[in-house]
């Protein structure tokens, strides 16, 4: 532990319109001119990618994700995203395999473990988000859904490969719930990450790996998530539609 940058990201999930980006960065980039020692995501909808990536200019404080894509080059997949396209506007990361993604769209590790490999051959950066259910940490189940989930969505992936990819970790249940995992409970599952991954592929590489939290993260609960050994960065939804309180989360994560 100890070299592993920080990463605090912003899934806006299915809001913010082109005019509302522009006028979220303003405010935003004004909160953060002074933060250093942090990587700062923005994961907009689709629409609004083109005219954040232009607003950004090729800014390495801020990058862009995208919140999906579809593993095939080009055809007929109607309403589906490819890599290239998200490659020809500057966007670096994308957030695979989130909850909402799992539950409502069907999305299996079968599906992700594909999106993942294209991904890495696109040189996109996935956000590989993991995480157990209510019903699964109720039944004692969370470590091995964590370790069923991984494997199945990084099957085949080399341990330079996993260098190149970020790990969400986000108990469904503190999704949008305003629920946070305890401290505890968020080291104790990224710590079990951190194992997954060594078995995957070997201890210094897992070491490598940014495990970032997901899950009600808001200004107050930032800073003490942030400061668990484990606890790479925060993916953040609701809390991120603000400029202001997502600034106070990336300032917990960097310096000013
Ligand atoms: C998310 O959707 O990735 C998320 C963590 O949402 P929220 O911060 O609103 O719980």
């Amino acid at each position: 532990m100890g070299t592993r940058r920080k990463i605090i990201a912003a899934n806006w999930k299915m809001n913010q319109t082109i005019a509302e980006t522009e006028s979220f960065l303003n405010d935003f980039r004004l909160e953060v001119e002074d933060v250093s020692g942090v990587d700062i995501i923005i994961a907009p909808p689709f629409t609004a990618l083109a005219k954040l990536s232009e607003l950004l200019g090729g800014s390495q404080k801020i990058r862009t994700a995208a919140q999906n894509f579809y593993y095939e080059k080009s055809g007929a997949f109607t309403g589906e995203i490819s890599a290239t396209m998200l490659r020809e506007l500057y966007v670096k990361y994308v957030i695979l395999g989130h909850s909402e993604r799992r539950s409502l769209f069907g999305e299996t590790d079968a599906l992700i473990n594909k999106k993942v490999h294209a991904a890495l051959e696109s040189e996109l950066k996935p956000i590989l988000c993991i995480g157990e259910t209510l019903a699964e940490r109720e039944a004692g189940r969370e470590k091995e859904i964590i370790a069923t989930q991984l494997r199945g969505s990084l099957a085949g992936i080399s341990a330079e490969q996993l260098l190149e990819v970020v790990i969400a970790y986000e108990p469904v249940w503190a999704i949008g719930t305003g629920v946070t995992a305890s401290t505890a409970q968020a080291q104790d599952a990224h710590a079990h990450v951190r194992a997954v991954l060594a078995e995957l592929t070997d201890a210094a590489t897992a070491d490598k790996v940014r495990i970032q939290y997901g899950g009600s993260v808001k200004p107050n609960n930032a800073a003490e998530l942030l400061a668990q050994p484990d606890i790479d960065g925060a993916l953040v939804g609701g809390a991120s539609l603000d400029p202001r309180s997502f600034a106070e989360i990336v300032k917990a994560g960097g310096r000013d």
